[in-house]
């Protein structure tokens, strides 16, 4: 079928129960009272009015925390109490699975048979992960000398803030949440203004669970506000980020001139897939169109910048574009549909005036450019050929369905021009060669490589970035430390014999 944008589907829409902040364990207005809207990508339309949280929410939100953290049961408990809680909660996900990935469906414009099997169960599996390692916490003990001996406790950071992206509202929401419980931090979450409604039923859902009132608050609202209030409160320990560079740095900024309270980014990426004259065409040019038109580009792992040997890259382009002019685009809720519509206006003003850039920069349009339909944030996937290192389109995040494609001849030259970037996400190799893999898995500067593959996560594998694209990881036992802190205890031994 070619891509058309124009089908919509009827679909019983799930009503919308919640859209207050959660503060303290209950629903609240907003201290001003004030709302704003969210709206469905595939019409514009409001969906609902939602609490517009500020910096006086955010007081009460962190205030709450702050008490749960020194006097409540949470950070007190078990591990294994804690786990047995964050259990529950999985199942109650599960139970809610196809409300839940209807609601992000409407809010993010994501596919609606991928929620069901990806993000939504993937949330669910997060808390089982976590709640599995929040009985095995362990320092260690240290022999130190003849005269002393040590050991070390890992204990929670504290109160955390958590301010998430609206690509992934449900996977983001939980690869904070998930770790940070297990620890016994508190937490205050504000997700992305444009996505706040499975954040706000996720609420609700860990009241429900047991966990207690003070322990996992959500303040919607905007960055500027609610987000910023987060950064430079003085009584949350640490601040946990993930979104774009640029404000990666302000969150920084605020921790800076606040109370230094530690810091974790996960900023942007423009991965790298490199495939080598010996790789398999079809499936290589497959791994560059999935890596990156899935979740419609707006993905930070997206695979934007394809380099292809020269041996094979007529092949390979022939494929792909043949590829993305059959794929499907239309209403996330269709599931023959492989891309939904981008997430609201302005990043869909934002992706079209970089494919305005690409074509004034003379890189070469092969198919796609243009938007799709008459309603809704669709967009064509887009592939740009004799794309130079120097573009625009080559060099800053698009965040959208839009391929950058290079030539190369020698590894050396294709491990350097693929470093060639700020950022250091994530990166792919396609190759049938040990040699070459090892070797450019080595080179390259990425948090995460890919051999053969792409998309590859899993709750046991760190995931962050190198370079710009930020510090502290997110998944596996790392994410776990990150909301821990170290304290080493030191006696004294007498008469020990060595
Ligand atoms: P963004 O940085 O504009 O917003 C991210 C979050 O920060 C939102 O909740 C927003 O409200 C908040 N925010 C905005 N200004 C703030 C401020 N001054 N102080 C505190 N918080 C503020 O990014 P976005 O447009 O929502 O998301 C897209 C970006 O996120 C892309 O660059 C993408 O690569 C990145 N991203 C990274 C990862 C990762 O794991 N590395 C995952 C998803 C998205």
């Amino acid at each position: 079928a070619e891509s058309n944008g124009k089908t919509e589907i009827k679909f019983q829409l799930p009503e919308i129960k919640f859209t207050k902040l959660f503060i303290n364990g209950e629903f609240v207005d907003s201290v001003s009272g004030k709302t704003f809207e969210t709206r469905d990508p595939r019409n514009g339309e409001v969906i609902a009015e939602v609490a517009e949280g500020d910096k006086e929410d955010v007081d009460l939100a962190v205030k709450a925390a702050r008490e749960a953290f020194d006097h409540g049961p949470w950070p007190r408990m078990s591990g294994y109490q804690r786990g047995r809680i964050m259990m529950k909660l999985a199942d109650l996900i599960e139970q809610h699975l196809e409300e839940l990935a209807a609601i992000d469906s409407m809010d993010a414009g994501k596919l609606f048979h991928i929620g069901k099997i990806i993000d939504i169960p993937g949330a669910a599996h997060t808390l089982r992960y976590y709640a599995g390692a929040a009985d095995k916490i362990h320092g260690e003990t240290l022999k130190m000398s003849r005269e002393f001996q040590g050991y070390t406790l890992r204990e929670p950071a504290g109160v955390v803030g958590h301010i998430i992206p609206w690509n992934f509202p449900t996977t983001m929401f939980f690869a904070k949440v998930a770790p940070a419980l297990a620890a016994g931090c508190t937490m205050v979450v504000k997700p992305a203004e444009q996505t706040p409604l499975s954040a706000l039923y996720y609420a609700h859902l860990a009241n429900l669970a047991g966990i207690p009132e003070g322990v996992l608050n959500v303040v919607s609202g905007f960055g500027p506000t609610a987000g910023a209030a987060l950064t430079s409160h003085m009584d949350v320990d640490k601040v946990s980020f993930t979104g774009s560079p640029e404000v990666g740095r302000l969150v920084m900024q605020a921790a800076a001139t606040s109370n230094l309270k530690q810091v974790s980014l996960e900023l942007g990426g423009k991965s790298p897939l490199i495939i080598f004259d010996d790789a398999d065409v079809d499936k290589a040019a497959e791994l560059a169109l999935v890596g990156i038109l899935f979740n419609k580009g707006e993905v930070c792992v997206a695979s934007s910048r394809v380099f292809v040997q020269g041996g094979i890259y007529d092949a390979v382009v022939e494929k792909l574009v043949e590829m993305a002019k059959n794929w499907p685009v239309g209403d996330p809720f269709d599931p023959s549909v492989q891309q939904g519509p981008q997430v609201d206006k302005v990043q869909f003003d934002r992706i079209l005036s970089y494919i305005e850039h690409g074509k004034r920069e003379g890189a070469t349009l092969l198919t796609g450019g243009n938007p799709l339909g008459d309603k809704g944030y669709y967009i064509q996937p887009t592939i740009f050929a004799d794309v130079m290192d120097n573009m625009m389109i080559a060099k800053d995040e698009i965040f959208g369905p839009v391929l950058s494609l290079m030539k190369f001849k020698t590894i050396e030259e294709g491990i350097a021009r693929a470093n060639a970037t700020r950022y250091g996400l994530a990166a792919g190799i396609v190759t049938k060669s040990l040699d070459i893999a090892n070797t450019v898995a080595r080179s390259v500067k990425a948090g995460t490589v890919w051999i053969n593959c792409y998309f590859a996560f899993d709750n046991d594998a760190a995931f962050g970035g190198y370079k710009m694209s930020g510090f502290g990881k997110d998944n596996g036992m790392e994410a776990l430390y990150k909301y821990t802190q170290v304290k080493t205890v030191v006696t004294p031994i007498y008469n020990s014999p060595w």
